[in-house]
């Protein structure tokens, strides 16, 4: 039974999911390059080590949740990475999100070390780092996926093994491409309807009970005011930041260009975002494309 679990990368997701971990009786090393993301957790349990490896060389399992692939491969490859600093058994788990050829890098050099490891990364956002209601996306060898379930459980509600190697981060690139087209058509929507005299709650509820139904109307509204406890009825504050959903744009469509797979859509998309971000999006949550769209009239 894995207990002993080394946390990596302690950030708006990583901090809550590590809190998850303890929580679960798990017993939790972190480490994370900025000390007041450390002592959140230290406060509440956790040992803290002064390196990413002298973490990782205690543990049974090694969980990381960075910012992207570069950092991702300079945490875990080379002279000093934790492949080569790890106790053969360990298990690793990434759970950021970075491009499926840069999961399968690391993957393959930790298998070429004899290391069990997963990509594994999640849909959900803070809200669900918090509650422990993740969703991971897995991929990887079944014996793997199996050994690391119990480890995720202890944050999640959904996990499901994608495929092999570099599956969860395709299949976790293509959900949040369609996220940001559902958002970008919902805030279009609501948008034209208000523009016309409607209530934009009215609208929704309209929408929700019609064939436009979507997550973004029933979860998480763009319409200020319409639903409480959303970023848009906080000035978009909080959430998921619009360059976060540039980046993840990004990989989707580096992806569909190796792939040769047209994404018009998810092409546009990116270029809406980007537009976004440039104009006074950075910093917002990425519902905030409906402020962008009614600067577009
Ligand atoms: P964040 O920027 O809040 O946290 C990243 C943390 O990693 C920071 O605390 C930073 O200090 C730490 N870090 C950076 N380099 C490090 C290193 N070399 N060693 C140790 N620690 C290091 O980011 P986040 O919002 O927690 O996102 C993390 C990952 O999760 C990203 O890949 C993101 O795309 C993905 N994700 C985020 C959300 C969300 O809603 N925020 C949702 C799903 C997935």
């Amino acid at each position: 039974m894995t207990s002993h679990i080394a946390f990596i990368g302690l950030g708006n997701m990583g901090g809550p999911m590590a809190l998850n971990l303890l929580n679960n009786n798990f017993k939790v090393t972190v480490f994370d390059l900025n000390q007041d993301a450390v002592k959140v957790l230290t406060d509440q349990g956790a040992q803290a080590a002064d390196t990413a490896q002298s973490a990782a060389q205690q543990a049974d399992a090694v969980v990381t949740m960075l910012p992207s692939g570069e950092i991702v491969k300079s945490v875990y490859l080379g002279e000093d990475g934790l492949i080569q600093c790890v106790q053969k058994g360990t298990l690793l788990i990434d759970c950021s999100t970075i491009a499926a050829e840069d999961a399968r890098e690391v993957i393959d050099a930790a298998h070429e070390a004899d290391i069990g490891m997963i990509d594994a990364p999640v849909s959900g956002g803070t809200a669900a780092a918090e509650a422990g209601t993740l969703t991971f996306i897995c991929g990887g060898d079944d014996n793997d996926f199996k050994a690391a379930k119990p480890i995720l459980s202890a944050m999640g509600k959904n996990i499901f093994h994608a495929g092999e190697a570099g599956a969860g981060q395709v299949a976790k690139i293509c959900n949040n491409m369609l996220l940001a087209i559902h958002m970008i058509g919902t805030s279009e929507a609501l948008n034209m309807g208000v523009s016309q005299g409607l209530d934009p709650e009215v609208m929704s509820e309209i929408m929700k009970a019609s064939s436009g139904n979507n997550w973004s109307l029933q979860v998480y509204n763009p319409y200020p005011g319409v639903m409480p406890n959303v970023p848009a009825s906080r000035d978009y504050q909080g959430g998921f930041m619009v360059e976060l959903m540039n980046k993840d744009l990004g990989l989707a469509q580096k992806l569909a260009e190796r792939s040769n797979t047209a994404t018009p859509l998810g092409a546009l998309s990116a270029e809406l975002y980007q537009q976004h971000q440039n104009q006074d999006g950075s910093g917002l949550d990425f519902s905030s494309i409906l402020q962008f769209l009614k600067t577009q009239s």
